[in-house]
């Protein structure tokens, strides 16, 4: 097999694979040889994804779906399933950045809905795929994090906190499914141009070197559904970290509970 089509005979979900990083992700698991199912609610873009991802000759299909309802996400799964095969590959990447005002100025619906799309949409594609993955003994679960997660952040709140409930969420589930060959990541992108990222003022300043171009952030992801952090299961995986060095300090990174989220209190890591 070659390097290129190192995810041939897999299939992959992509979640928000209509624009942004989601599409980006999904044409690099097409190119690696994946069939890819790309999901959002707005079928013309999914539409377009799926009609760029046939011109590198893949399976693909566009399947309309809010990730926070589970009627939703049932049906999705079940037409993908017919439609590709079965999953292989999980991509979580649908997300809202939410409210960007301070919490008593924001409606409580529209924060809590920024946990149902980022949280709970990604608990339930997880739910919907697992028993099929726990099955065949083989599975990749890569959520779509940020380091919005890991520190405090003004005016991020709600984005915030559901993308530090996303890194719980992955090791959690590693350790509960790592016995039956499934592994969960959280990658997080860095800044990348997108209509998310575009529309926030605050990012507006921050000088073009900063940003990550998506093509790094999906050639992470197919790293990472082909088995390439298969020793780093459940770890907060950042698109400019070294994952050769991460995978050759695995054993550190294992004993030291590095790449997610610890409290330290004044003697060290809180146990
Ligand atoms: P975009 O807004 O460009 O794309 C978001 C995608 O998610 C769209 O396809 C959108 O489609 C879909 N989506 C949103 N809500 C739902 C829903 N309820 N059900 C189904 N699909 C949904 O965002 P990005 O590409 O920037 O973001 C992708 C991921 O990357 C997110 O998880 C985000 O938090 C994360 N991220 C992005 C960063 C950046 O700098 N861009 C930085 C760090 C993390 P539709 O609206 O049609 O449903």
């Amino acid at each position: 097999m070659t390097a290129d089509l190192r995810l041939a005979n897999r299939t992959a979900i992509v979640t928000g694979g209509g624009r942004g990083i989601g599409r980006t992700i999904a044409l690099a698991l097409a190119e690696a040889g994946a069939a890819v199912a790309v999901v959002a609610r707005s079928g013309d873009e999914i539409g377009e994804t799926v009609r760029l991802i046939s011109q590198q000759g893949r399976a693909a299909a566009a399947v309309t779906a809010d990730v926070s309802s589970w009627a939703d996400v049932e049906r999705a799964q079940t037409e993908i399933e017919e439609r590709l095969g079965p999953i292989d590959i999980l991509v979580n990447n649908a997300g809202i950045s939410g409210p960007l005002m301070p919490l008593w100025e924001t409606d409580p619906d529209d924060w809590w809905r920024t946990l149902e799309v980022n949280v709970r949409g990604p608990m339930l594609f997880a739910r919907a795929v697992l028993p099929a993955m726990i099955q065949r003994e083989r599975g990749t679960i890569i959520n779509i994090g940020s380091y919005a997660g890991i520190r405090a952040t003004t005016g991020f709140g709600a984005y915030a906190t559901s993308k530090a409930a996303l890194v719980r969420f992955t090791d959690s589930l590693a350790a509960t499914t790592e016995k039956h060959g499934i592994e969960v990541f959280t990658l997080s992108p860095g800044l990348v141009h997108t209509s998310m990222a575009d529309a926030i003022d605050a990012f507006k300043s921050i000088p073009e070197s900063e940003w990550t171009p998506p093509e790094r952030v999906a050639a992470m992801a197919v790293r990472l559904a082909a088995g390439d952090g298969a020793r780093l299961n459940g770890r907060f995986i950042h698109v400019a970290d070294d994952l050769d060095e991460m995978v050759r300090e695995a054993e550190r990174i294992e004993r030291d509970g590095l790449y997610t989220l610890r409290l330290f209190n004044l003697r060290g890591p809180a146990e």
